[in-house]
């Protein structure tokens, strides 16, 4: 009764951590990843050759940031101007962000294996037995790799999934999604000569050294897009699951979300489920103004150090007793927020 619920809902900032403190971020800019080495599924050459409408307007906008790139892939007047196809330009799109975020994937997962000590890691760890559910806007598996490595079960609807733990929706998509095979029957290949998007099926989960090979329908959501997926079978039931639980939390952590226009519909809708009562909690370095704003009138705490969940003294923020495993005390001045983080905090 008296133990912390925590709902985690998870941004490219949680990525961009563990890109700093692994060093992977040296090597592999999340911002660019048109330019990240990747190898063709199909044949050995770069990735981009087997997609000629995403190369092209790559080309064209060599200059702008690969954001830009993708927005001008959904686009439908600029292809119809550059004279590629507006429905395969975004589908090649995705598939090239889809092998990309996998190959992306398998270095943080290599990497993670020597660094428990990223504070992300050692606070999940320290908290697992407290979190109910989680929801990610990242294709890559960082999250559950952590929770694998915590052992925290999670589920997302996968077919083949043993339906077990706490519910992880990942409504954009994920690296390890696939659809059904029963559900479209024909051998995909790069360069691309068939044209399967956007079929609500159910999906499977793939095995993580099982991730670079070319996709029947990839599943990913082009950054600036609006969701729709949202009521796709594997999403729709996922976050009702995710809604239930976060009607009950105590506290609703937000990893390193930027609040983007496209995302608004759906974090607005956590939001609105969140209890009065819970304890909100912004990590980001940077908290975005209009999400802050959409806070007000709620007990918040910013966690704003780049290396993770760490206070002024370098030691985890944590969210319970840790001798009984209980709830922090509420502050007297009814902040709504925890003493030792409230006034408490002030005395130091
Ligand atoms: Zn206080």
């Amino acid at each position: 009764m008296n133990k912390p619920k925590i709902s985690i809902v998870a941004g490219n900032g949680l990525s961009i951590s563990f890109g700093h403190f692994s060093g992977l971020a040296h090597h592999w800019n999340s911002q660019e990843p048109l330019s990240w080495p990747i190898d063709c599924p199909s044949h050995r050459h770069n990735f981009l050759n087997s997609l000629p409408r995403l190369k092209a307007l790559h080309d064209k906008y060599i200059e702008h940031p690969d954001f830009d790139v993708f927005a001008k892939a959904l686009d439908n007047a600029t292809c119809t101007k550059h004279d590629i196809d507006p429905f395969i330009t975004p589908l090649e799109a995705r598939h090239f962000l889809t092998i990309a975020f996998s190959n992306y994937s398998n270095k943080q997962i290599e990497l993670l294996e020597t660094c428990k000590e990223w504070p992300w890691y050692k606070w999940i760890e320290l908290h697992k037995g407290n979190i109910v559910s989680a929801f990610s806007l990242n294709y890559d598996l960082l999250l559950e790799s952590i929770f694998d490595g915590v052992a925290l079960q999670y589920f997302s609807l996968q077919v083949n999934h043993h339906g077990h733990g706490i519910p992880l929706v990942k409504p954009h998509g994920s690296v390890d999604f696939e659809i059904h095979p029963s559900s479209i029957s024909y051998k995909p290949n790069y360069p691309l000569t068939n044209f399967v998007d956007l079929n609500d099926t159910p999906i499977i989960r793939l095995e993580a050294n099982k991730l670079i090979y070319p996709r029947s329908q990839p599943l990913c959501i082009i950054p600036n897009e609006s969701n729709k997926y949202s009521g796709y079978q594997w999403v729709a039931p996922a976050n009702r699951l995710f809604n239930e639980e976060v009607s009950k939390c105590t506290h609703c952590i937000f990893i390193g979300i930027s609040y983007f226009e496209c995302d608004r519909p759906e974090l607005d809708s956590i939001l609105d489920r969140i209890p009065i009562s819970a304890q909100i909690i912004v990590a980001n370095p940077n908290p975005p103004q209009e999400f802050m704003e959409r806070l007000k009138g709620r007990p918040v705490m910013i966690w704003s150090s780049y290396n993770g969940p760490l206070d002024s003294k370098g030691n985890l923020f944590t969210l319970k007793d840790i001798k009984t495993g209980n709830l922090l005390r509420n502050c007297f001045c009814r902040s709504g927020l925890s003493y030792q983080y409230c006034c408490g905090a002030k005395l130091l």
